[in-house]
Order: C-alpha cells, then sequence, then structure tokens
C-alpha cells in the first residue's frame, strides 16, 4: 500500500514539476502566498513540511566545515529549513536581499545592535520605542560595553541632527511607536544616516511590511517582532531583520550563531502561515481601528486619542506619505482617574487586557501615571493610557463594547 503510494507520487512529481513564481514579476499579496513556498520533493505536498530536527546530515568530508557557517544546514541554531523559507518571504515582502529570521523581536533588536555597535560608538534611538530597546541603551550597553545611547525625539528632525557625534555608528527608530504611535520620517532620517556614514535601523512592527517599506525610504535595516501583525495570530514569537545581503550575512554570523536566539521550526512555519493573509488583516485592521478612534475623538470622556489616520495626530502628514494605510493601535487616555482606567478595561467583555498588538482578538493594556519613560511621553500620556490594538472582530461590536464600558464606569 505504501509502496504503491510511493510510485503514483513519483509519476505526479514528473509531470507538476515545482512551481516556482518569479519573485520580481508578481505583486505583494501574491507573494505572501506564495514566495518561500514549493511542492515537497518527497511526498508531493503542495505545502513544505514542518522540519522538527536540530541537526542535518553532514557532507562525507566535514573535516573542512565551519561550523560557525549561519548558510550550511548543520544545526538548527546556525539555520534550519523552515527558518530559511520563512526569510525568503519576508525578504520579497521588504524588497531586501536577505533576511534573519529569530526567536523574538527583542532577539532581532539585540542582533542589530550587537553586531553593528561597538566598545565607545554611539546610537541614536526613538525616546519612545519598545522597552526592551529602552532597557539595552539606556543601561545594559553603556552600563556593560561602553556604549554611547542618546535618546531622542525622533519625530523631530533638529533633535536627531544635535545628537549626532563623531562616533554614531547607528540611528534606530520606532515608526509608528509604541506605544505613543509616533510617527518618525523614515526618508528625511535616512538622509542624515548617509550624510554621516550611519546605519539606519527602522523598527516597522507597527506598519507590519503590507503599510510601510523603509528599505524603499533608504533604511539599510527593517526590524519585525513576527509576535505581532505578521503572525498575527497570537500563537507564535518570532523576529527578523532585513536588509542587504551583506549586513545580514554579519548578523547572521555574529548574532545569530554565536549569541543564539534560534526560532523553533514550528514557530517558523505557524508565522509562515500567518503572513498569509497578513494584506486582508492589515486592511481590516486598519478600517475599523480609523472608525473606532474617530468614535473615542468625538466621546466626551475621552481626554485624548493617538491615531496615526486621525488629522488630529501630529505627524498625520507623514504618516499619509509613508504609509498607505495607519494599521491598527490606537492610544487613548480617559478623563479619569486610576481606578477609574482600570474599572473601565475590565468592564470590557471582547476586548481583552493583555499585552502584545497585531492579534486576531483586541487587546488593551492600561499604563499608569508610574511608568519610569513617562518624561519622554507627549504631555498628554503622562497621566497615563490605554494602548489598544483593535482586531479582527466587526468594529460595531467592538464600539459597542467600549460603549457599555463607558456606561459602566459612569462615564457619559
Ligand atoms: C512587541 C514589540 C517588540 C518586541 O517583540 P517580541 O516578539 O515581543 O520580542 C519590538 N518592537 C515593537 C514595536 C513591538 O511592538
Amino acid at each position: 500500500m505504501t509502496y504503491n503510494f510511493y510510485i503514483i507520487f513519483i509519476k505526479h512529481i514528473g509531470k507538476v514539476g515545482v512551481f516556482v513564481p518569479r519573485e520580481d514579476k508578481i505583486k505583494f499579496i501574491t507573494k505572501c502566498v506564495h514566495v518561500g513556498n514549493e511542492i515537497d520533493k518527497e511526498t508531493g505536498a503542495i505545502r513544505r513540511p514542518i522540519t522538527m530536527a536540530n541537526s542535518y546530515r553532514l557532507p562525507e568530508d566535514a573535516s573542512t566545515l565551519n561550523w560557525s557557517d549561519p548558510n550550511n544546514l548543520v544545526y538548527t541554531r546556525n539555520t534550519s529549513a523552515n527558518q530559511t523559507y520563512l526569510q525568503q518571504r519576508l525578504a520579497a515582502l521588504e524588497g531586501g536581499e536577505d533576511c534573519v529570521v529569530l526567536a523574538s523581536g527583542v532577539a532581532a533588536l539585540s542582533s542589530v545592535f550587537f553586531t553593528f555597535l561597538n566598545k565607545n560608538s554611539h546610537v541614536i534611538c526613538s525616546n519612545v520605542s519598545y522597552i526592551a530597546v529602552y532597557r539595552l541603551l539606556n543601561e545594559y550597553l553603556p552600563e556593560k560595553y561602553g556604549i554611547e545611547a542618546t535618546l531622542v525625539d525622533s519625530a523631530n528632525i533638529d533633535e536627531i541632527k544635535k545628537a549626532i557625534r563623531p562616533n554614531t555608528k547607528l540611528i534606530h527608530i520606532e515608526t509608528p511607536g509604541n506605544p505613543t504611535t509616533r510617527i518618525s520620517d523614515i526618508e528625511e532620517i535616512s538622509k542624515i544616516a548617509k550624510e554621516i556614514g550611519a546605519l539606519l535601523s527602522v523598527d516597522s512592527t507597527f506598519a507590519s511590511p503590507f503599510l510601510q517599506h523603509p528599505l524603499e525610504l533608504g533604511a539599510d535595516l527593517v526590524v519585525h517582532s513576527l509576535t505581532k501583525y505578521i503572525n498575527g495570530h497570537g500563537d507564535a514569537m518570532g523576529g527578523a531583520v532585513i536588509g542587504n545581503r551583506e549586513l545580514i550575512d554579519k548578523i547572521k554570523r555574529e548574532a545569530m550563531v554565536n549569541v543564539g536566539g534560534a526560532i523553533s521550526p514550528f514557530n517558523a512555519w505557524l508565522i509562515m502561515r500567518g503572513v498569509v493573509t497578513l494584506p486582508l488583516r492589515m486592511k481590516q485592521h486598519s478600517d475599523s481601528a480609523l472608525k473606532i478612534a474617530e468614535f473615542l475623538e468625538f466621546h466626551p470622556s475621552v481626554k485624548f486619542v493617538a491615531y496615526p489616520g486621525l488629522k488630529s495626530h501630529p505627524q498625520h502628514e507623514i504618516a499619509k506619505k509613508q504609509m498607505t494605510m495607519f494599521s491598527g493601535v490606537i492610544s487613548f487616555g480617559l478623563k479619569a482617574d486610576v481606578e477609574t482606567h482600570n474599572k473601565f478595561v475590565n468592564s470590557l467583555k471582547i476586548v481583552i487586557s493583555a499585552v502584545s498588538i497585531g492579534h486576531d482578538e483586541s487587546l488593551i493594556v492600561y499604563t499608569g501615571p508610574t511608568d519610569e519613560r513617562n518624561h519622554f511621553y507627549p504631555e498628554e500620556f503622562k497621566d497615563g493610557h490605554l494602548r489598544f490594538s483593535v482586531g479582527l472582530e466587526d468594529p460595531e461590536d467592538i464600539i459597542n463594547d467600549l460603549k457599555q464600558a463607558f456606561d459602566s464606569c459612569g462615564l457619559s
């Protein structure tokens, strides 16, 4: 029985061959479906399998093998089958030559810092950025390794210019920024980086590759937490860096193999599946978030709403220039005390109080006024704020959920 099946599939493969679309000839949403996938040569399955193996068979003469080579299938910390398929897909989506995928967004960010910053080099970074970036650049890298860091409001080009030093090697920005949704002008900042011979890396997690292409705007490296929109289903963590072959190869050799944040092949496979629907999801997230942001903006108990798609957003014009839609994260605050903010979050029935963004379900996080980064936030954030990741539910259901939570808190 098994034997017969085997014979049949060999014939099948012979007729069908392997479908490899020409990447330069297909559009973004087609790339999401096809790039990195092929018909499995062994079984004829039309999608590649999950290869949960730590090791790969060595060549007959392994005597000269470089054990730290990130490009040979030897050991899963050097590279793995599913990791390479996902890298192919993400490089195509960002329009970069190569990509490295790692175990988390933070592994991807630290791979950039550990590879391109040396003792005594200087980095300029958005002062509103992911908490681990703040921790690394504000504490660990300066204190342990002598790296100098200046944190600036990267929406303000003059602040970036003023921060430049002769040893500035890297400018790192996050746009839209977490949690303020602050927008930094990628094109303008890339000009500054080029002038001074520094690299520009952009954490584009909030936008995803569907809404923004930093490499086309002059960035050298794009970083993503795959945990968020790219996987999109809240069930796997991963991170990626995309850029030219030389830069990515350096990250793979130095930080992937030797720092060790390898992604599980299973997670790489899950993320590969998640990314198929990225364009559909991003349209839905963006459409819903705009409706909800408009609802919140007109609510009398809402103190402020920060959403790049609103005209009231301080960098709305830059957002329109560099993004095609405005994604799904809204930050806002209530005209209320800490206790009422907590009550509001706990009264929600569809929206869940939990960290992370870019999931299928709507998620909300309340950060109180004691946040250590408070002094970097725009004024209106300083009494505490809600970060709301709008999910894929019907926006009317989400708005109704918000309305009943306002009612439960006695907020009209
Ligand atoms: C979540 C997040 C990260 C970190 O990613 P993990 O996968 O959680 O390690 C980095 N940058 C931004 C903007 C994020 O939202």
